[in-house]
This record gives structure tokens, sequence and C-alpha cells, in this order.
């Protein structure tokens, strides 16, 4: 039995700009794809020419119509393709996989993340009408409409563009009465100094929160600085499949960033 995730091809249909950091992408196709149902669930994204995926958030699956909120930033495969008119392209979407799940004693919901996190924050307040939810938004852009009317918003801006301060923010919250569910994500280094709070001075069990690092930020480093060039003729010379050659491109702007 294969253990590779399923695939879908996708076409883009509509493009709509939400705000000057945030672009609606809405994809057609995707014969087969069932949805979890799990308000933050996500799929992994490969766009024309390129071998690797990023994550993004289903914001909604309809029918046949799949919904991402897509956060462009300065650089990125993702950010540099969504940003230019894509309508009509062709697209890989994985499976989708989540992670939310409040235990059953759940009496309140506390959401925190950055942009990247607003599609699954929406999604999961839509979803919850039923439990009272406080959302926390450290977001560069005016989206006061992007949250359902009735949810409380502490509205937050960035520290500076790429950076996030959401893990002191979360350091000094005054957590609810009683037993709630935490989720939070955002920038990945925020998302690990928060799981340590959590644990050590918080002490919320395991069950009652969920922290994900959504993006890594290389704030100040070039990110295209290893050519791809000779990575790839070794890597065709060495008879090694795109992938590889790409995972290797990979490691190598990784190791370029340390
Ligand atoms: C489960 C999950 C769900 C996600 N859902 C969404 C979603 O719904 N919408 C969404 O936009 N993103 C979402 N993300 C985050 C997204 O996958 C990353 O931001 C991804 O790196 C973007 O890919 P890229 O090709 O644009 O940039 P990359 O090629 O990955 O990165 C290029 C450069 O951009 C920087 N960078 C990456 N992301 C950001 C950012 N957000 N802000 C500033 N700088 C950045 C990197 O540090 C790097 O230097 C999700 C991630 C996960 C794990």
């Amino acid at each position: 039995m294969s253990t590779r995730a399923a695939q879908f091809q996708a076409t883009v249909r509509r493009r709509e700009p939400l705000s000057d950091h945030l672009v609606r992408l809405v994809l057609g196709g995707l014969d087969g794809f069932e949805s979890t149902g799990v308000p933050d669930e996500w799929v992994g994204l490969v766009v024309p020419g390129q071998f690797q995926s990023r994550y993004y958030t289903v914001r909604s699956f309809d029918r046949d119509e799949l919904t991402l909120d897509v956060v462009v930033h300065d650089v990125g495969l993702v950010t540099e393709w969504a940003m230019r008119d894509c309508l009509g392209d062709i697209v890989t979407i994985t499976e989708p996989k989540a992670s939310f799940s409040p235990p059953p004693d759940a009496r309140w919901l506390l959401l925190v993340g950055d942009l990247t996190a607003m599609p699954a924050m929406a999604r999961i307040v839509e979803a919850r009408p039923d439990l009272p939810t406080r959302v926390i938004a450290e977001v560069p852009d005016d989206l006061a409409g992007y949250l359902p009317g009735t949810t409380e918003v502490t509205w937050l801006t960035p520290p500076a563009p790429g950076q996030s301060a959401l893990a002191s923010v979360v350091e000094g919250i005054e957590w609810p009465e009683g037993e709630g569910y935490f989720w939070m994500a955002g920038e990945s280094a925020q998302m690990r100094a928060i799981r340590k709070h959590l644990m050590r001075e918080v002490g919320l069990p395991a069950s009652h929160y969920d922290v994900m690092g959504y993006w890594r930020a290389t704030a100040g480093r070039q990110p295209r600085k290893v050519d791809p060039g000779p990575i790839w003729r070794a890597g065709k010379a060495a008879g090694k499949s795109d992938e590889q050659i790409w995972a290797e491109y990979d490691a190598a702007r990784e190791a370029d960033h340390d």
C-alpha cells in the first residue's frame, strides 16, 4: 500500500486581494477531494514550475471549490506566484490534515495568531459559535470584516515587517476561568517560547492547547543567496530525482541561513 499523501489537481478560478498582504485564491476541480471538517485543516500547495509544497489553511471548501487566503510577504515560492496574475494556473493540492481538537469539557476558546493564522481562526470561530471565544490577532492590515462580527477581537500590529511579538503578548494574558482550549499559530520561534511558557508557567494540560509554528523567520538574511544551478547540474549528473535535487537546494539554503 502506498504511504504517499493523495494529491489533487486544481485550477485557479478566482484571485481576489483582501488587503495589502492577503490574497484570496479560489481553486476549482479537485476531483475526489474531501474535507476533514476540522476547522484548522490545511493542505500542501505546489505551484507551477515548483516541486516543493507550502502549507495553507482551507479557508472554505464548498462542493468543488476550495478557498485559500495566502499571505504575500517579501520573497517566497508561493508569495511571488500569488502576487502575479495566476488565474487559470494548475496547482497541486495534497490531502488535508488538521489539528484543532478542543476537549469535551472546554467552556471557552482563546485563539492567538498572526496573519497566516487568520484563515484558521476565522474558520474556527465560524465552526464553534457554541463556545465563548476571544481572538488576539497580530496583523499589518485592517482586516476588521474578516472575522464573524460577534467575536471579541484584540487587534495588534507586528513590531516590524516580518516580525512578531506574540510570545510576550501571550505571557501577559489573563487566562479565563475554568477549562478551555488555547489555539495559536504563527512564527516558529514565538511558538517555541509559548509552548515552554504554557508548560512551565501556566500549567495547561497538553490536551487543552495547540500551538503551531506556521513559518520560520529568517529576518535580514537573503533567502535566495544559494545558486540552484550547480546543485541542479550535479544532481542531474548523479541521476537524482527532481524532488531530491530540490531537497538538497532547500538544505543548502538552510545551511546558508545558519
Ligand atoms: C499548518 C499550516 C497552515 C498554514 N496556513 C497558512 C495560510 O492559510 N495562509 C498563509 O499565508 N500561510 C499559511 N501558512 C504559512 C505558510 O506555509 C508559510 O508562510 C510559507 O513559508 C509561505 O511560503 P512562501 O513560498 O511564500 O515563502 P517561503 O519560500 O517559504 O519563504 C521565503 C522567505 O519568506 C519568509 N516568510 C515565510 N512566510 C512568511 C510570512 N508569513 N511572513 C513573513 N515572512 C515569511 C521566510 O522566512 C523566508 O525567508 C501555514 C503553515 C502551516 C504549517
